[in-house]
């Protein structure tokens, strides 16, 4: 057995004991989890910012509050996400009932990028836990926070039973894939997306694909400038732009595009850019060189192809590299900056004239993440938000859609499949179970064998009633009723 393969049986093993307990008893434990992980603060803040190099403000609210926010909400909703369902029966199967069962997938592999190496992890596995299935987490080889999840859920008896965390890089990841277990939650790049559904295709694994983004941000003539411009900033450059929806095109119709540029560059100016702060920094470290090079060689492919760079100075190299924030303008389609996900604090600015020209420049990104349009005319912020080809929209906010647990979360083509966050997400970690229940044991159905011309007509008149809506009720239940007869005559003689 390899090393992944070992890991993914011991998960499988812990999950009998996970399923065993009942629902209420996973969601105390989730309860308890959540105040560890208030109470705990401090400790997870500190790693994440020696880890990532993040603004402190930004490991406290998004990777804190965020998973204190979403494991309250989560406690509440799963009894009815995951209790048994019923639903409706049809009138052609008089006497039994309907139920949905959500019973645990087995074991989740969770594979977890460095932008957020807590937010994303405790959320998925909060919600993989709720269902009943035993995980094992992947981080970032960048990231990897060693030994901190195992603090948080120690003493915990079947959470810290039911979570391993496998330490290791891209190549380890690909054996757990390998490995099949039962679901794989995966978050990061669309080049490993593809390799890890590729693999998963073959084993019939199935995946949910969280990737990458290149969000735009829509914003019409009549808006507040001063409210609209700190909200673009801070949409293209909280956790310094290493976020999957953070804006990286904003298009400003023409008439207010030199009021709206000056009032972002007048903002700019007065960002904090530190490591180390005490909740005093806008924008801290890029968590990784590689990320620095991606955004210092599209910066440069930009302004060699005409675009103007306002910002972008590389204030510290090495291992967590510092960079001040950069506005581009003047840009072209053929610019790297257009084409690819920058995943830095950079903010692509372009004028728009007409609703249609704008709608056709957004939509022709592979990637569909998220979006926001900006006007104060609702009614065409709404009916642009619906044109918008993406898995989340905000309306005269921005990255807003994430701050609600209830809503789900996802994205189209390059930026995914499947939804995390939200009933939806909840029940992805579930798989669902049909059940029919008839309480009689005496009866012989209609469809069963054996088949009769009489049966065969009686069949014929019960679909033409069934056509016939509401006024062919009493036809339907007359010939209900001959069928049932038939059905019961004696068929199958006794030798
Ligand atoms: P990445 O794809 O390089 O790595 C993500 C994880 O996959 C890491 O844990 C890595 O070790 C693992 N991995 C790498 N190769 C693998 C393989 N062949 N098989 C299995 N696992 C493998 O991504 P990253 O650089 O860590 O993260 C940044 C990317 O993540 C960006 O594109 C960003 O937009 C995206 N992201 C998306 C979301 C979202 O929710 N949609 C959220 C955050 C980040």
């Amino acid at each position: 057995m390899t090393t992944a393969e070992s890991i993914i049986h011991t998960a499988r093993e812990a999950q009998r004991q996970v399923a065993k307990a009942s629902l209420r008893e996973r969601l105390d434990e989730l309860k308890q989890w959540r105040l560890r992980i208030g109470d705990m603060r401090e400790d997870i803040v500190n790693t994440i910012t020696a880890e990532t190099g993040k603004a402190k403000t930004d490991a406290l609210v998004s990777e804190i509050l965020g998973v204190v926010d979403y494991i309250a909400w989560l406690v509440k909703a799963a009894p009815n996400a995951l209790g048994e369902e019923k639903v409706s029966t049809p009138l052609a199967l008089m006497g039994k009932k309907s139920r949905i069962w959500y019973e645990p997938k087995g074991v989740v592999l969770v594979i977890s990028p460095w932008n957020y190496p807590f937010h994303i992890a405790a959320t998925t596995i909060a919600a993989a836990f709720a269902a009943g299935n035993s995980i094992v987490l992947k981080p970032s080889e960048y990231t990897l926070m060693r030994g901190l999840f195992e603090k948080t859920v120690a003493g915990l008896p079947l959470l810290s039973r039911a979570l391993t965390v496998a330490y290791g890089d891209g190549a380890l990841g690909a054996e757990l894939v390998a490995a099949k277990p039962d679901y794989i939650s995966f978050t990061g790049s669309a080049a490993t997306g593809r390799k890890i559904a590729t693999t998963a295709a073959q084993l019939l694994v199935p995946v949910d694909l969280e990737l990458g983004g290149k969000d735009a941000m829509v914003v019409f003539e009549d808006v507040n400038i001063e409210r609209t411009a700190a909200g673009a900033l801070w949409g293209g450059l909280t956790n310094a732009g290493q976020s999957c929806t953070a804006v990286e095109k904003l298009y400003v119709q023409r008439s207010i595009y030199p009021q709206m540029l000056n009032t972002m560059k007048r903002m700019l100016a007065q960002l904090v850019v530190a490591s180390d702060d005490q909740g005093d920094a806008d924008l801290g470290a890029i968590t990784t060189p590689f990320q620095h090079e991606i955004i210092v060689k599209h910066l440069k492919d930009a302004k060699a192809k005409g675009a103007e760079v306002i910002g972008g100075e590389v204030l510290v190299e090495g291992d967590k590299p510092l960079l001040t924030p950069a506005l581009v303008t003047e840009v072209t389609d053929d610019m790297l900056i257009m084409q690819e996900e920058t995943f830095g604090p950079v903010l692509v600015v372009l004028p728009f004239d007409t609703e249609d020209e704008v709608l056709t420049a957004v939509n022709s990104s592979d990637f569909a993440l998220s979006a926001s349009v900006w006007s104060k005319d609702i009614q065409r912020a709404r009916r642009v938000a619906q044109a918008i080809r993406c898995g989340a929209v905000s309306i005269n906010n921005v990255m807003l859609t994430e701050g609600n647990p209830a809503l789900p979360f996802g994205g189209v083509g390059e930026s995914g499949a499947g939804r995390v966050k939200g009933v939806e997400g909840l029940r992805a970690m579930a798989r669902s179970k049909a059940v029919l229940i008839d309480k009689q044991s005496s009866k012989i159905e209609a469809n069963w064998f054996p088949y009769t011309r009489e049966k065969y007509a009686l069949f014929e008149q019960l679909i033409s009633a069934m056509l016939g809506g509401i006024k062919s009720f009493v036809n339907f239940a007359t010939t209900g009723t001959k069928l049932e007869k038939q059905a019961q005559a004696p068929r199958f003689p006794k030798e």
